[in-house]
């Protein structure tokens, strides 16, 4: 189930989010180029950094390596033929002769820039390019030959080569010039001079910028390779963020339950609606849905199926409006739905259909059930001039369509009188109950051959402390839309029953009538009033259940089936308000009711209209041919009740015998009224 949630919601999400696959490409190209700039800077700022660390390296090593040739050129060249003395005393001429061959054949192989030997004063002992010269005086850097004998060991530093002795090298070349701390062989302790030596950078420099070459690829490409990676990770992330803040957004605005936008879009959906209209010159239709029996599905076949049929509503109501139109969940089973450019001539029209399509049965849990619902609806301009105020009278001409039991109804001024909220019935209706604040009258129902009172009618009335009596049509549409119906009628079917039980001591054939609702019909029921006719010692034949046309309608199965199980044990059921619905003729044979009661609108009317006469006559004959007792009510003059006498009808009731009196007075009257038929 929680995957079906899911699934509506991605389908939802897809349906609302798709942009082809055409655009998704070009989306995730233009992703990933944002990826890919965002990343470039950091990338080459650790090019950069990198770059800079492995030239030093390079250079670094590339130094060394003159280094250890230069250590190299003065362990073979000079060192091997220095005699154990320092070197401030001059060279010995063998010394000299032994130096100018080995620093001679380097200076002509181009090994060796420039050779000079000092002594630890700072004075020339040899110059490679001039073997023979005599020491000259101290050439400065004294301190720094000083240091390097001390075992500093070397220093190097690159140093341009201008104007050396080795002129055919030319001017400007790049020497790598070394200090080495030079001493006799075998006595590395012992320090007699240094030796500075040039040496041709070029070899060097060749191989430092083959590994500078080496680099720069493998850093071009490493690099490369990591910009890459992060631009994917980048564009990948930012889509995955997208999407989550996308979905975020989607379920802020959307119920999860249904997918539809919810409570606080709808209301967006509505305002810019009424700009778009305003600039067209067009009108708004706003209509607020609520399902009639949701609480008994839910309580019934429980809050899985309860969710599922929810989804049920949710897609036809979709699936009947126009692809411009919104359809909302509110909260609850109540819905609203935005018709831009419905006209106030076309919308009932469509909410017909909605009607319709809302009727069509569906299976939930192996029960066949169809959804019923009120509307109420406003018009923008005509009905109210802002968003807000036209959401505020859908919602007063919903509660009215309750109230007024109508399926559809349109705000109108003074609508606000059943505002049941602004009547704040609901909170006390439900403490009445409890209180005691609600009695029964009853009207007699009379026998119209001889006038006996057979039955009478319970129907209830709120003593409201404050407001008086308040007559049951301002009250019972209230009960039946907040679930205290069922209390209610339990109260009702027990005081009605605890007053049967009271008059049949002396009066044992009369019977009582109580009116049940739809919402009443649950599994339960049977059951419970079995049980209270035990408890009362009441007679289940004496018991008339009275259910409205159409509350059979809504569910004909299941009603069908709880009202077999009563009349199986004997309680008889009466088809009230007949005529206003829709029940097919042909299945009324099989409906189990054992009476007709003609809606009082044809009975009234019957006097003056001949149709309606037509129909009252056919209901009659019909009645008698399926064997059932047929009854009229709101018989309020002499000369209907002498037309129902020869039209055939069984029973009577109606203001022309009484009005409904309080239980107190029930048994007076019906004295009375035996007392005026003998007369
Ligand atoms: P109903 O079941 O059709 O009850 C008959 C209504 O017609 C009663 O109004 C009654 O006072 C009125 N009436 C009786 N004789 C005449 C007449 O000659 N002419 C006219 N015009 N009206 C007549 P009431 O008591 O206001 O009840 C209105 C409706 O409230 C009832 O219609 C019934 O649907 C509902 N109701 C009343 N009591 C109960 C109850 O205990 N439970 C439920 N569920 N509904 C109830
Ligand atoms: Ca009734
Ligand atoms: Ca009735």
């Amino acid at each position: 189930m929680a995957d079906n949630r899911l699934n509506t919601l991605k389908i939802g999400l897809a349906d609302r989010y798709t942009i082809g696959m055409d655009g998704k490409r070009w989306q995730g190209l233009w992703r990933f180029v944002v990826g890919a700039a965002a990343t470039l800077v950091p990338v080459l700022w650790l090019g950069l950094v990198l770059a800079n660390i492995f030239t030093d390296e390079i250079d670094d090593a590339a130094l060394r390596n003159g280094e250890l040739q230069s250590v190299s050129i003065v362990e073979s060249a000079i060192e091997p033929f220095l005699e154990p003395k320092p070197l401030r005393a001059g060279l010995t001429p063998s010394e000299r002769a032994s130096f100018s061959l080995t620093t001679g054949s380097l200076l002509r192989q181009g090994r060796v820039l420039q050779l000079w030997l000092f002594d630890l004063d700072g004075r020339v002992v040899f110059d490679a390019a001039a073997p023979g010269a005599p020491p000259g005086p101290p050439v400065g850097e004294r301190d720094a030959l000083v240091a390097i004998s001390q075992g500093v060991a070397s220093s190097l530093t690159e140093v341009a080569a201008a104007g050396s002795a080795a002129g055919d090298d030319g001017e400007g070349m790049v020497a790598l010039r070394a200090f080495v701390a030079v001493h006799p062989v075998g006595r590395p302790d012992q320090v007699v001079g240094v030796a500075e030596i040039h040496l041709p950078y070029d070899a060097i420099a060749a191989q430092r910028q083959q590994s500078l070459e080496r680099l720069k690829f493998a850093m071009v490409v490493g690099l490369a390779a990591l910009w890459l990676m992060l631009a994917v990770i980048v564009a990948s992330m930012t889509r995955r963020v997208r999407r989550q803040s996308r979905r975020t957004e989607f379920m802020a605005l959307h119920d999860s339950l249904t997918g539809l936008p919810n409570r606080a879009l709808h209301a967006d959906r509505v305002s810019a609606a009424l700009a778009s209209a305003g600039r067209l010159g067009t009108d708004v239709a706003l209509v607020v849905v609520d399902l009639d029996r949701f609480k008994e599905v839910n309580d019934t076949l429980g809050h899985r199926n309860g969710d599922e049929f929810l989804r049920i509503v949710a897609e036809r109501l979709t699936a009947a409006v126009r692809p411009g139109d919104t359809v909302a969940r509110l909260g609850g089973d109540e819905f609203g739905i935005v018709l831009p450019g419905a006209t106030a001539d076309s919308v009932e029209g469509i909410l017909r259909r909605l009607q319709d399509a809302l009727g069509q049965e569906a299976e939930l849990a192996g029960v066949a059930v169809s959804a019923e619902a009120s509307m109420g609806y406003a018009m923008w301009p005509m009905d109210a001039q802002t968003s807000e105020v036209l959401l505020h009278r859908a919602d007063l001409a919903l509660d009215a369509a309750k109230v007024a039991r109508a399926a559809i109804v349109r705000y109108h001024q003074g609508i606000d009188e059943f505002d049941p909220q602004r009547l704040g019935l609901i909170a006390e209706l439900r403490r009445a109950i409890s209180a005691e604040e609600l009695v029964l009258h009853y009207q007699p129902k009379v026998d119209a051959r001889t006038g006996q009172v057979l039955a009478f009618e319970a129907l209830v009335r709120w003593m409201h402390p404050v407001r008086g009596m308040v007559p049951p049509n301002d009250f019972i549409p209230i009960a039946e839309s907040t679930g205290l119906i069922g209390p209610l009628t339990q109260w009702v079917v027990d005081s009605a029953l605890a007053q049967l039980a009271e008059w049949s001591v002396t009066h044992p054939g009369l019977s009582v009538a109580v009116n049940i609702s739809a919402r009443n019909l649950r599994d339960d029921l049977p059951g419970w009033i079995l049980n209270r006719l035990v408890a009362h010692r009441v007679k289940a034949s004496q018991l008339v259940l009275e259910i409205t046309e159409t509350s059979f309608a809504t569910d004909p199965v299941r009603a069908t089936a709880l009202l077999e199980e009563l009349s199986a044990a004997g309680v008889r059921v009466s088809l009230d308000d007949f005529g206003q619905g829709y029940t097919s003729l042909g299945s009324l044979g099989h409906l189990p009711v054992s009476e007709l009661k003609i809606d009082r609108g044809f009975v009234v009317a019957m006097q003056h209209s001949s149709e309606d006469r037509a129909i009252v006559a056919s209901v009659i004959e019909l009645g008698h041919q399926l064997g059932l007792t047929v009854v009229a009510e709101g018989v309020e003059t002499e000369a209907v009740f002498a037309d129902l006498r020869r039209l055939g009808c069984d029973l009577v009731q109606g203001y022309l015998f009484s009005p409904a009196v309080p239980a107190g007075e029930a048994l007076a009257l019906m004295g009375r009224l035996h007392a005026e038929t003998r007369a």
